[in-house]
C-alpha cells in the first residue's frame, strides 16, 4: 500500500519571491495547532488505510519545518512509529532553512530520530539572496551546515538554485564552490522556474532580459554536472547529486513509484493499488484544518489511474533517475516489452543522443537528462 511518509508544514517567516509552493507566512500561534492537526490527520488516515508494510522513509517538507520545535518534530515521529511501525533502519529527513536553526535545535532533531537534514542554501551570494526574498545570508548557511555536523547529522544536504536574474557562470562558479567547500553528502540543483501566480512572474515576465537565456541556464547545469562528478558526486537523478551511499531514500521512493502518504495541507499521496490512487489534501490551511475538527481527511482531487496512466508514469519517473528503467521490470509489470512497443521512440531519442538503451535497462544520457522533457513526451 505505502511504505512511506510525508508530513507538510506549511509556515515559512516570509514568502520568498519565486515560490508556488504551498506555504505562508508564519503566524506562530498556529505551529502547535498545526502539530495537533497533524497528529490527528495521521490518527485519522491510519484508521482509513490500516494495512501498511513498515515505514522506510518519513519526510518533513514544507514550508519550512525547521520551525516546529525539536518536541514537536519528537512528537510526530514516535506517533507515526505508533501509528505506521517503522522499519529498521529507517530514513528522516528533515528540510530547513539557514537562520531558522540553532545549536539546540538542530541537537534536539538530531536526537527526536532526524538522520537526514537538507538545508535550502540556494546561493551563496548575499545580494542573490535578498532578490530571491530569502530571509537568510550566506554566513547563516555556513554556521547552520557546521552547526548540523556538530549536532551529529551524518546526512546533510543543501539545495542551489541556478539561472538566477542578473546571474552570470562566474557567479554560479562561485556558489559550486562554495557548497562543494562545505563537502555536502547530498546537493540539489534546480535552475529557477517563473511560476505563475508570483511576485517573479510579474517582476520577469516572459523573455524579459533580467534573467540568463535558455542556453546559459542550461550550461550552467552542464557545469553543475561537470564540477560535481569530478568531484566525486554521483549525478543520480536529473537534479540530485549525492555521495556514495546518500542518496534520498524517500525521493528515490517517489522515482520507483512506491506509494507514499502526505499529511498536511496540500499534501499529496500514492496508493499502490490495483494501478494506483492518487489524492490530494485540501491546500488552504484553514479549509485542512476545519475538515480535520470535525474528523474527516481533508481529501480531494482523487485519480484511479488506468493501465496506461501508470505506464506512463513508470516511464517518466523512472527516467529521471540515472539508473533508468529496468526493461524486465516494466514487461513484468505491464505484460509487455518497453522496447517493443516504443521500438521508433527509443531509436530516434537514442540517435539524436538523449537515451541510451541496453538489453537491460533504458536511461537518459547526460544530454537526455538537460533535455528530459523532449523525451517524456515521446512516450506520454
Ligand atoms: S522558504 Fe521555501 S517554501 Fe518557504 S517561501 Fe521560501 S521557497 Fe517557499
Amino acid at each position: 500500500m505505502f511504505s512511506r511518509l510525508y508530513l507538510h508544514i506549511p509556515w515559512c517567516q516570509s514568502k520568498c519571491g519565486y515560490c508556488a509552493f504551498n506555504s505562508r507566512p508564519l503566524e506562530p500561534h498556529k505551529l502547535e495547532q498545526t502539530c495537533d492537526l497533524l497528529l490527528h490527520e495521521m490518527e485519522l488516515a491510519a484508521r482509513t488505510h490500516p494495512r501498511n508494510q513498515p515505514l522506510r522513509s518519513l519526510y518533513f517538507g514544507g514550508g519550512t519545518p525547521s520551525l516546529l520545535h525539536p518536541d514537536q518534530i519528537s512528537r510526530l515521529i514516535s506517533r507515526s512509529q505508533e501509528l505506521f511501525r517503522h522499519a529498521d533502519p529507517i530514513e528522516i529527513t528533515l528540510e530547513a532553512n539557514p537562520g531558522t536553526v540553532s545549536r539546540d535545535s538542530l541537537t534536539g532533531y538530531c536526537r527526536a530520530g532526524v538522520t537526514r537534514l537538507s538545508l535550502g542554501a540556494q546561493s551563496f551570494d548575499d545580494q542573490l539572496l535578498q532578490t530571491l526574498g530569502r530571509r537568510h545570508t550566506a554566513a547563516e548557511t555556513r554556521s547552520a551546515f557546521q552547526l548540523a555536523q556538530q549536532a551529529g547529522f551524518t546526512s546533510i544536504g543543501l539545495d542551489l538554485i541556478c539561472g538566477l536574474p542578473g546571474q552570470e557562470m562566474a557567479a554560479w562558479q562561485q556558489d559550486l564552490a562554495a557548497a562543494l567547500a562545505l563537502q555536502p553528502d547530498h546537493l540539489s540543483i534546480y535552475g529557477l522556474t517563473i511560476e505563475e501566480e508570483t511576485p517573479f512572474a510579474d517582476r520577469y515576465p516572459a523573455g524579459c532580459d533580467a534573467l540568463p537565456d535558455h542556453d546559459l541556464s542550461a550550461s550552467m547545469l552542464e557545469e553543475a554536472d561537470s564540477i560535481l562528478t569530478a568531484d566525486g558526486y554521483e549525478h543520480y537523478e536529473i537534479a540530485n547529486f549525492t555521495r556514495p551511499g546518500c542518496r534520498s531514500q524517500h525521493n528515490c521512493g517517489y522515482w520507483q513509484r512506491d506509494g507514499y502518504l502526505g499529511i498536511g495541507p496540500g499534501a499529496h499521496s500514492f496508493l499502490r493499488q490495483g494501478w494506483g490512487i492518487r489524492w490530494g489534501n485540501q491546500s488552504e490551511y484553514d479549509v485542512w484544518a476545519a475538515a480535520l475538527g470535525n474528523n474527516e481527511l481533508a481529501t480531494t482531487e482523487h485519480q484511479e489511474l488506468t493501465r496506461e496512466d501508470a505506464l506512463s508514469e513508470f516511464i517518466f519517473l523512472g527516467l529521471r533517475m540515472a539508473d533508468g528503467i529496468g526493461l524486465d521490470d516494466f514487461a513484468e509489470q505491464f505484460g509487455e516489452r518497453l522496447e517493443q512497443r516504443f521500438t521508433e521512440q527509443i531509436t530516434q531519442l537514442s540517435q539524436a543522443g538523449l537515451l541510451t538503451c541496453s538489453p537491460e535497462r533504458l536511461a537518459l544520457t547526460k544530454r537526455g537528462m538537460l533535455l528530459s522533457n523532449q523525451v517524456f513526451v515521446r512516450f506520454l
